[in-house]
């Protein structure tokens, strides 16, 4: 049993909140397995049911002309280049009947930051979606591109979120909010919203009754006490989107807030008579590692040791600066969503990132503090676009949670349940019209034998039916 200097089981029931300084305590002295079976215990407090579930979405990147310059990005591009393009309504139009038409409930619609794109164009794109696809959870635009909005429209950021909202925008996704230290974020996301205005668009948010997720990217050149210093202040902000809705008491939050936070408050001002009589707030929060392939900070060096000492050496120019990067495996990522789960006492979701680490590691995370395997995606152009990624189908996903013990259920942005699979007809349950077949040269004999009916004695080959799950892109 790992060594620690406070009563973990205080915080496994509930009893006591997680530190800062108990966080990297964890990180630097808790074993992989000892955090895995700490925040399963928190998970099965939190979530006692007896499925876990996974949303049908579909990922549409309206435009990949962006403002920014994010050294971990593959997928932007300027104006004049060739391959820039901006979606037409009509061609999102067909990508959304293409999701309807599989049981898909939402879409996240996130862009680059095209200069080009009045308020109006959101406002009629927005509209068109849901009186053409009244049924279609929209989850949209992620706070760098409010921040980008708020300069291209000349507007304030609540301005720009009721007028979306009221042309039907649902939720917001937690995206670009990689790592919120300065330190970190001048040199990974180049003309990106700093770390303040991430924060800032979601307060506002949930002010204004939209709920939002958050996100953190690991594995590249930030310091774990920066992964820590991310999370608190989620934390802080949820406690203050929950005193929003009646949830301890708001005055003292907000003095906590913003004596830890003053960014944070400096602009888009809070008038607490115009709050939302249901204000939002975090509904999940989500981190996967940086994928190197095809991106600037890519080419940096991978951190070794012995060259370059301890990563948390602040005084080290080479790690300070971002010329190496530490990249994050399946220990690391664990590692973090076992101390995220123990973290969050106040964000009900953690979601798997099988898309990023794979089906069989994206599984374990179900034993490591997730209780959601996240959206089936029809589609993903960023994250796949900068390296190796994942796709699923719903019978795989259902697979992957029923395997693991528990009922695979479909569900909304809202985690309502919309289909409990628990019976014959389940995805995961039929037969497939086509399964895959890989050819293998020869059963080994010396193993299993001679196979029946078609063992001929010719070293031939055999065409034996595999279980595919997750072929990498
Ligand atoms: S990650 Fe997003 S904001 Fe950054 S350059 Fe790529 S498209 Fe632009």
């Amino acid at each position: 049993m790992s060594k620690l200097s406070f009563n973990i089981d205080d915080v496994i029931s509930g009893k006591a909140r997680l530190t800062d300084a108990q966080a990297l305590e964890l990180h630097s002295n808790a074993s992989l397995h000892d955090l895995g079976q700490w925040a399963h215990a928190v998970t099965l407090r939190l979530h006692p049911e007896d499925y876990r579930t996974y949303v049908i979405d579909r990922n549409i990147n309206y435009t990949n002309v962006c403002t920014a310059k994010c050294t971990f990005c593959a997928f932007r591009r300027d104006h004049e280049d060739s391959d820039a393009y901006t979606l037409t309504y009509d061609t999102i139009g067909e990508k959304i009947k293409e999701l309807v038409a599989i049981g898909g409930t939402q879409i996240l619609m996130q862009g680059g930051m095209n200069d080009r794109l009045p308020i109006e164009w959101y406002e009629d794109l927005l509209r068109y979606i849901k009186s053409t696809f009244p049924t279609v959870h929209i989850h949209a635009f992620s706070p760098p591109e409010f921040v980008e909005f708020e300069r291209f429209f000349n507007m304030d950021v609540r301005d720009i979120i009721r007028r979306l909202h009221k042309a039907g925008l649902d939720t917001i996704p937690g995206g670009g909010g990689e790592i919120f230290a300065p330190r970190v974020r001048k040199r990974i996301g180049i003309g990106k919203a700093s770390g303040d205005d991430w924060l800032r668009v979601m307060r506002v948010a949930h002010e204004e009754g939209l709920n939002t997720s958050a996100t953190m990217l690991i594995g590249h050149i930030e310091f774990v006490r920066e992964r820590i210093e991310h999370m608190a202040a989620i934390r802080d902000m949820q406690d203050y989107a929950r005193a929003l809705s009646g949830h301890g008491e708001l005055s003292g939050v907000v003095r906590r807030c913003i004596s830890r936070w003053p960014g944070i408050f400096e602009r888009s001002a809070f008038k607490p008579a115009e709050v939302a009589s249901a204000p939002g707030s975090y509904t999940a929060f989500i981190h996967w590692p940086f994928q190197r392939e095809n991106t600037p900070l890519g080419r940096a060096k991978e951190w070794d040791p012995d060259t370059y000492g301890p990563f948390d050496d602040s005084t080290n120019e080479d790690i300070l600066r971002g010329r190496v990067v530490r990249m994050a495996g399946a220990d690391e990522y664990l590692r973090m969503l076992a101390i995220a789960r123990l973290y969050f006492d106040n964000v009900p979701s953690l979601q798997s990132s099988w898309v990023t680490m794979g089906p069989k590691v994206g599984q374990l995370a179900m034993m490591f503090g997730a209780n959601d395997m996240g959206s089936i995606m029809m589609e993903e152009n960023v994250v796949s676009a900068a390296g190796t990624t994942y796709s699923l189908a719903e019978r795989d996903i259902c697979r992957l949670i029923r395997d693991a013990g528990w009922v695979p259920s479909q569900r909304d942005q809202y985690y309502n349940i919309l289909k409990r699979h628990d019976g014959a007809d389940a995805p995961d349950l039929q037969p497939l019209a086509q399964p895959p077949m890989r050819n293998v040269k020869q059963i080994d004999k010396q193993f299993i034998g001679a196979a029946p009916g078609i063992d001929d004695g010719a070293d031939s080959s055999v065409r034996v039916q595999l279980p595919l799950l997750g072929d990498a892109r």
